[in-house]
C-alpha cells in the first residue's frame, strides 16, 4: 500500500499562546487532582459510620433476649444514620461548591433574617446544654447573595460554637457594616467563649475533612466539613471568612459578604399621574 502522506500545519504559536496552554493544563490537572482526592476522602469517611451501623445491626441480632441492649444499640444506629445523612448532605453541597464560581445570580438578602434562620438551627443543641446564642450589632443590613448557602455557611459557624463551647455560655452573633477599599461589606461575627483552636492547626481548619484533635472532639460526632463549606460559599459570594482564637478562652469566626447597594430606598412616591 502507498504510504500515507500526512501534512500538519502547525500554527506558529506565539510565547504567551504556549504559556497559557502550558498553565491551563496545569490548572485542569490540579481541578482533576482534587477532585479524585475528594472522592478518596469521601468512600473513606463514609466507611466509618456505614461500618457502625453494619456492626450495631449485628449486635441487636445477637441481643435479641435483651430488649435493654436492643434499646441501647438501635439508638447508636440511629445517631450513625443521622451522622451519614450529615456527611451525605455536605459532601454535595461541597461538590457543588468547591468549583468557586462566583453567584450567577445574587439578590439582596436580609442579614437579620439570615443570623435568625442561622441561629434557629442549632437551638435545639444549645438548650440542651444551656448555652445561650444571643444576636447583636447593627440591624437592617443587606448582603448580596444566595441565601440558602449563606444560611447554610452561618448555621455552620453557630453549630460549631455550640459543639465546641462549655455549657451554660453564650455564643454571640453579631454584625457590621464594614466599608473598604474593596468595597462595602457586612461582616457576620460568631463569637464563643470555648475551648479555642490551638495556633499551630488554625491555618488547617478550613482544609476539608480536617479536625483538631478528633479524639477530643469525638462527642460532637463532626464531619470536617463544615468550615470548608464556608470557606466556599465566601468564596462563591466574593467575601471571605478569618478566624481569630485564644486556645481555652474562645473564638471569632467572622464572614464578610458583599453589602446590596448600600444607598437608602428611593422614596415610595404616591401616584401623581393626572
Ligand atoms: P467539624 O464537623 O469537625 O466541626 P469543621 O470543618 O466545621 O468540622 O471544623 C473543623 C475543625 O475546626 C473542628 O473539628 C474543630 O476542631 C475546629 N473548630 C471549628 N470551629 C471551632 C470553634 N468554634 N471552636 C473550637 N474549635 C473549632
Amino acid at each position: 500500500a502507498p504510504a500515507r502522506h500526512v501534512t500538519v500545519r502547525v500554527a506558529p504559536l506565539g510565547a504567551r499562546m504556549v504559556l497559557a496552554l502550558v498553565e491551563d493544563r496545569t490548572r485542569e490537572r490540579r481541578v482533576e487532582a482534587v477532585r479524585r482526592d475528594f472522592v478518596a476522602n469521601v468512600s473513606h469517611e463514609l466507611k466509618t459510620p456505614v461500618g457502625a451501623i453494619r456492626l450495631l445491626a449485628d449486635a441487636v441480632h445477637d441481643a435479641a433476649d435483651d430488649p435493654e441492649a436492643v434499646k441501647r444499640f438501635s439508638d447508636r444506629m440511629v445517631l450513625e444514620s443521622e451522622r451519614l445523612t450529615v456527611l451525605v448532605q455536605q459532601v454535595i453541597e461541597l461538590s457543588r461548591l468547591q468549583g468557586d464560581e462566583p453567584l450567577e445570580s445574587p439578590l439582596p438578602l436580609s442579614v437579620d433574617d439570615v443570623i435568625g434562620l442561622a441561629a434557629d438551627t442549632s437551638a435545639i443543641d444549645a438548650a440542651a446544654r444551656g448555652i445561650s446564642i444571643v444576636t447583636g450589632g447593627e440591624r437592617g443590613l443587606k448582603a448580596m447573595g444566595n441565601e440558602e448557602q449563606v444560611v447554610m455557611a452561618v448555621a455552620n459557624l453557630v453549630a460549631n460554637a455550640v459543639a465546641y463551647s462549655e455549657p451554660d455560655s453564650t455564643v454571640l452573633v453579631s454584625t457590621k457594616p464594614v466599608d473598604g477599599s474593596s468595597g462595602a461589606f457586612v461582616e457576620i461575627s460568631v463569637v464563643d467563649q470555648g475551648v479555642g483552636i490551638p495556633s499551630v492547626e488554625i491555618e488547617r481548619i478550613f482544609e476539608r475533612f480536617y479536625r483538631v484533635d478528633p479524639a477530643r472532639h469525638r462527642s460532637t460526632g463532626g464531619t470536617g466539613l463544615g468550615l470548608s463549606i464556608v470557606k466556599h460559599v465566601a468564596a462563591t459570594h466574593g467575601g471571605d471568612v478569618r478566624v481569630w482564637s485564644v486556645e481555652g478562652q474562645g473564638s471569632t469566626f467572622t464572614l464578610s459578604l458583599p453589602r446590596a447597594d448600600p444607598r437608602p430606598e428611593p422614596p415610595n412616591h404616591d401616584s401623581t399621574d393626572t
